[in-house]
């Protein structure tokens, strides 16, 4: 096993083993995969390649867990979730490289995503303290109701390679603040971002069994038993519609309580009355961040067509000004994309959209550092039926359509089966609000690219999925409701 060796603060936050009721062990086959540096793909280190049967142990761990952790008081969760939050903050920097070196996005992108992660731990260890129930009028006159809510059990994590710290912590947050114990598998390319939040849980003191992380380069088995086995009864999943369905499917035959952060198709709308100039940073910072690589990132910009060719230009300028490279130099912007197979489909679709009449504004091919790095692209003339409207890009190219009126621009955003996030600038209040109920989609943003935050509802409609994250309804994913009615009570006097 080889490590690549770097200036980490707290060495001990790279694990190399997986974490199973409060130990760290590895398959108990003996297998191991190696994780890789999409930057050169050299190999950071090995870790446990587990299988079905190490995932049944920790479902078994978590669930003997969960009869202790759900009794504790709302505080002691409280406390400990605040303790692992600032054990994040504290470890911030190492947390981040480690992100980085995995992922390849930019160092600054990386801290802010720790930081962003640790907001969600933050933010339910408030939450776990407000998990009110409700009186109800009683239906007879010796009659009272009580709604109370628990936690719903042992829940299944399973989360990608994009944001492979945030995604975790933000359904970590809120099951461990209801009261529900985990088991995580992360995406294969990333696990070391979260083994190392895990180990920082358990310095903060979580009972063994309560966190629980299997790693596995084989997502099907692992899934399998996370969906099947009985004693799950929630699975939180972030990651592509496709297999969203297919985890869906695989949980019908227990009836599990399921979440689905899905894919997205967001479109990013410029109207002829917006601060074009604000547009541009908008589009830089949903479309660019993280090579293009975001769920709820532009996949389509509408320009009116009275502020096209102002807009364009301004938007190219901002884009040349995009350094790319390796996510540890300083000033790079965008790093490479995570493997071959990512390079390829963004490759195909530029192509596509080309043979197609799209006209190449800005890059179009490969990057010149070579691996897995792509070019950031402009395209211009792109019309709605080319393929590149229709799939989620994931990668550093911004498709240009020119729109005239707002019942074409809606018709034209609304036309995807995914309804993650959508973006509009404008500075008429009326349209604001028109075009505000008009988009069919969980989360827009308005003269702002950027909409994650732990203090408001993160999800989707349509093929995006269903649940939300964050802010006060995220913790209703993770609790059952229970109603108490109450007889025989005396009218009083
Ligand atoms: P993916 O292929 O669906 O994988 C997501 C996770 O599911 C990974 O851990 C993956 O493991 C696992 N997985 C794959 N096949 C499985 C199976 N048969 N059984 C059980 N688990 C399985 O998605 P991705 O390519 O990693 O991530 C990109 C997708 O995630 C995009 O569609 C993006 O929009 C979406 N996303 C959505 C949100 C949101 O909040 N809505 C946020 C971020 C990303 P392996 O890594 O081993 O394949």
């Amino acid at each position: 096993m080889r490590f690549i060796y770097m200036e980490l603060k707290e060495k001990q936050l790279l694990r190399r083993q997986a974490y199973i009721n409060g130990e760290w062990t590895n398959a108990s086959n003996q297998k191991t995969y190696p994780v890789k540096n999409p930057f050169d793909r050299s190999v950071l280190t090995e870790v446990p390649d587990m299988a079905a049967s190490d995932a049944r142990k920790a479902v078994e761990a978590a669930h003997n867990a969960f009869a202790v952790w759900k009794k504790k008081p709302a505080r002691e969760r409280a406390e400990l979730l605040r303790k692992w939050f600032l054990l994040m903050t504290e470890h911030e920097q190492d947390l981040a490289q480690i992100l980085t070196l995995e992922q390849g996005k930019p160092l600054d992108e990386a801290l802010g995503e720790i930081r962003y992660g640790a907001s969600y731990i933050q933010w339910f260890a408030g939450e776990a303290m407000r998990n009110y129930g409700d009186v109800i009028q009683g239906s007879g006159p010796d009659k009272r109701i009580l709604v109370i809510k628990q936690p719903v059990g042992v829940v299944g994590i399973i989360t990608p390679w994009n944001f492979p710290n945030a995604m975790i912590s933000r359904k970590l947050g809120a099951a461990l603040a209801a009261g529900c114990t985990v088991v995580i598998k992360p995406a294969e390319a990333t696990p070391l971002s979260a083994l190392a939040m895990v180990w920082l849980a358990e310095l903060a003191g979580f009972p063994p069994g309560v966190v629980n992380v299997i790693t596995t380069s084989l997502p099907g088995p692992v899934g399998k038993e996370l969906t099947t086995n009985e004693l799950v009864r929630k699975l939180s999943f972030t990651g592509s519609t496709q297999v969203g369905k297919q985890l869906m499917e695989q949980c019908a035959a227990s009836l599990k309580k399921v979440s689905l952060e899905l894919g997205g198709n967001a479109p990013f709308i410029v109207f002829e009355d917006a601060d074009l100039d604000a547009a541009v940073k908008g589009v830089i910072v949903s479309k660019f961040r993280n090579a293009g690589q975001t769920c709820v990132c532009a996949n389509r910009v509408f320009v009116q067509d009275t502020v096209y060719d102002l807009f364009t230009d301004k938007l190219r300028k901002a884009v040349r000004n995009l350094k790319v490279g390796n996510g540890l130099e300083a000033d790079v912007a965008i790093g490479p994309l995570i493997n071959d197979k990512a390079l390829e489909k963004v490759e195909r679709l530029v192509g596509d959209a080309v043979k197609e009449g799209a006209g190449l504004l800005e890059g179009g091919k490969r990057h010149a550092l070579g691996g897995c790095f792509y070019e950031p692209t402009i395209l211009t003339r792109v019309r709605h039926t080319m393929e590149i409207c229709h799939q989620e890009i994931f990668g550093p190219v911004a498709p240009i359509l020119a729109f005239s009126s707002e019942s074409e621009v809606i018709t034209m955003a609304n036309d995807t089966p995914y309804g993650l996030a959508a973006y509009f600038y404008s500075r008429d209040y009326a349209r604001i609000w028109r075009i505000s109920e008009a988009l069919e989609f969980g989360m827009v943003g308005i003269n702002t690219g950027m909409i994650s935050t732990p203090v408001a509802p993160f999800g989707g409609i349509k093929e995006s999925g269903f649940g939300r994250e964050g802010s006060k309804y995220g913790m209703d994913d993770y609790l059952e409701i229970k109603y108490l009615n109450i007889g025989g009570v005396e009218a009083g006097c």
